[in-house]
């Protein structure tokens, strides 16, 4: 970094913009041959019936092993991957990936898939999964998708013509990060989800903040009201479990019951440490 010989402060700043915009450019070029030079990985995370005390499912989350740079988090390179419009392949290969995975599992198990909102432009989308599902053999009712709200914002028929196709199909759908979004209420109103994700940000907030318990009991008593289970994201500790057995809470997911890990062989011991 070089002061340059203009002056002040806004001089520091620029070399550093350069070598961000820089980075990205390079890290935009890298993730076009993610997917060809097979980088990516899918790790899984159980969900839990707080009824049963069993795994009920498992959701598949991406990684991104970097030659050079190792793991990247989907945080980093899904927004990206959207920006470019790599996300296309790369949804196409979790799908994929994910379904001959679980075909693989010794129970069977629903599989939950993350869809990016940007995968609804996707013309093709509908056709596309249900060929990979035709390919892979997976049972259609094995496949749940998570969809976060903004994908339904952003082009509401698209997504709900879309989301009833792949309702016929035997999909089921959830919606994540519920709660974090626009037009929560609309948004349940306009399709018939099979499951609603209370985001994590609410139970990480629960103990401190009545306002967030209070949101965290006014999603459970909605999903009872219009019959919808509800899970609850980011479960860490004990006591966030009582509260939610408590509270009538259906499933609940977080590092509490298992971190993402490798596909997951059901002979394990699983409910070891619930
Ligand atoms: P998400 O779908 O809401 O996934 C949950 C995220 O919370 C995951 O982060 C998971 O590792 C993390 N998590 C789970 N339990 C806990 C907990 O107890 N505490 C805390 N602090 N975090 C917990 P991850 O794997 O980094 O994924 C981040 C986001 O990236 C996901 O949020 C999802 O929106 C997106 N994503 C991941 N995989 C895919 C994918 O295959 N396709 C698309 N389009 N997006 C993906
Ligand atoms: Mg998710
Ligand atoms: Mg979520
Ligand atoms: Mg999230």
């Amino acid at each position: 970094r070089t002061k340059s010989s203009i002056g002040h402060t806004v001089c520091f700043f620029e070399p550093d913009m350069d070598e961000n915009a820089r980075a990205r450019r390079q890290l935009a070029a890298d993730l076009r041959h993610a997917v060809p030079n097979g980088e990516l990985r899918l790790l899984y995370q159980p969900q839990r019936s707080l009824m049963t005390g069993r795994v009920s499912g498992y959701e598949a989350l991406v990684r991104w092993h970097h030659p050079k740079r190792g793991p990247i988090s989907p945080n980093d390179f899904i927004p990206l991957a959207e920006e470019t419009g790599d996300i296309f392949a790369i949804g196409e290969w979790v799908l994929r990936e994910a379904c001959l995975e679980a075909r693989n599992w010794d129970t069977p198990l629903k599989v939950a898939v993350n869809l990016s909102p940007v995968q609804f432009l996707q013309q093709e989308l509908i056709e596309r999964f249900r060929a990979i599902l035709v390919e892979t053999g997976l049972s259609p009712s094995r496949l749940e998708l998570e969809i976060t709200e903004t994908a339904i914002i952003t082009d509401k028929l698209r997504a709900l013509h879309c989301l009833r196709q792949f309702k016929a199909m035997g999909v089921s759908v959830a919606i994540d990060d519920f709660g974090t979004g626009h037009s929560s209420l609309d948004t349940l109103h306009s399709f018939p989800f099979d499951k609603i994700k209370i985001d994590k940000s609410f139970l990480q907030r629960a103990e401190t903040s009545p306002q967030a318990l209070a949101i965290i009991r006014t999603v459970l008593s909605l999903g009872r009201s219009l019959s919808v289970p509800v899970l609850a994201e980011g479960v860490e500790n004990e006591n966030q479990l009582r509260m939610l057995e408590s509270e009538g809470c259906d499933e609940a997911q977080g590092y509490y019951f298992g971190r993402p890990g490798p596909a997951p062989s059901l002979d394990l011991p699983l409910a070891a440490n619930f």
